[in-house]
């Protein structure tokens, strides 16, 4: 169960059980209060952190982020919390008499393993993360078979469209601009002072309340969205979303609306594999908005259509005119259509 834990002359380093030992050997008092868990977790956490930027097969990853005591968001770990009679348990800290379960609100119907849980304060507020292991069963079968095209405010399927930019959302992105925009101006008039004051604080608690709607709200349509397509359907074709994202440039608050898309393909991508659904990545070089799925025909060049639609022939932005076949077809449904042929 443990390796990778050797100190050698090619990369010295120390070990994640040799900080571990001498951290826990020079504990203040005030540590003695806290489970003993959390510190243990803490710097294994930090290990698989330093493992993982050595691991040459995973380029991508960072060097673990020094994390400041003053940052927004506190928490920490612990293996040891239970659910008793439908409250979340956590580890009695040594000389308190007083202990209480917690009790969990809306959902009653836990079940599985309770793993590692986390546990943070953000905007004044404590939160608990509870990761269950649970096991799962395919889903039935349906002989159906559908694909998503990702646009701007709304995604487009084999059936519908869904609306990713409700008008609550765009309120929230105004507000968040508006925001932002306050107090970056308060720190060019009053320099460094200025995060320390008390309106300061207060616009940036906002802020944050609002950071956490929005994703509250962007989790919650596409968690909804991602149980149908799994429930309906056996194979789901998605495009390569890099690509999409550039031409976003001109939306407001794209990083926001961005950050959605890699959440509705990580969230896709590990629901077919937990249901048995199979998921298709679109090549990024396939031209899903120039084939025409009538006749396959692909625009080159001045044919092209862009999100302002067609110049040359006058067409809106809205519809994909064929001048192979002659079909005249929406925009996005054509784009579906194409998707669904890659099966
Ligand atoms: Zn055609």
């Amino acid at each position: 169960m443990y390796d990778l834990h050797t100190l050698d002359s090619d990369s010295p380093r120390p070990s994640t059980y040799s900080v571990r030992n001498e951290l826990v050997a020079n504990k203040a008092d005030w540590q003695y209060v806290l489970s003993a868990r959390t510190l243990q977790l803490a710097i294994a956490d930090l290990g698989t952190a330093w493992q993982n930027f050595f691991d040459k097969s995973q380029p991508d990853w960072g060097k673990p982020a020094f994390k400041s005591k003053k940052a927004a968001r506190q928490g920490f770990k612990t293996d040891r919390a239970k659910i008793v009679a439908g409250k979340l348990r956590l580890d009695k800290p040594r000389g308190v008499k007083d202990w209480y379960d917690i009790r969990i609100s809306k959902h009653t119907d836990l079940s599985g393993t309770l793993k590692v849980v986390s546990i943070y304060r953000e905007n004044g507020k404590y939160w608990a993360s509870l990761p269950f292991e649970v096991e799962l069963d395919d889903k039935p079968q349906t002989g159906d078979n559908s694909a998503v095209d990702v646009n701007v405010g709304h995604l487009n399927y084999t059936v519908g469209i869904v609306d990713t930019l409700p008008k609550r959302l765009r309120k929230l992105y105004q507000r968040i601009n508006f925001y932002q925009k306050q107090l970056s101006h308060k720190r060019v008039v009053d320099g460094n002072k200025a995060t320390k004051g008390s309106r300061y604080g207060a616009m940036r608690t906002k802020l944050q309340r609002d950071y956490r709607k929005v994703a509250n709200i962007q989790h919650d349509i596409m968690q909804k969205f991602t149980t149908q397509l799994v429930n309906n359907y056996d194979k789901i074709v998605i495009e390569d979303l890099s690509v999409k994202e550039m031409q976003m440039s001109h939306v407001a608050s794209k990083g926001l609306q961005r950050s959605m898309f890699g959440y509705f393909r990580q969230i896709l991508s590990y629901k077919c594999d937990w249901y048995g659904k199979e998921l298709i990545l679109a090549d990024h070089e396939y031209p899903s908005t120039q084939r025409c799925s009538k006749c396959g025909h692909i625009k080159v060049g001045a044919d092209k259509i862009t999100l302002q639609g067609n110049v040359t022939h006058r067409t809106k932005h809205s519809e994909y005119v064929c001048y192979s076949c002659g079909a005249i077809l929406d925009r996005d449904e054509n784009a579906v259509a194409n998707l669904l042929d890659l099966i």
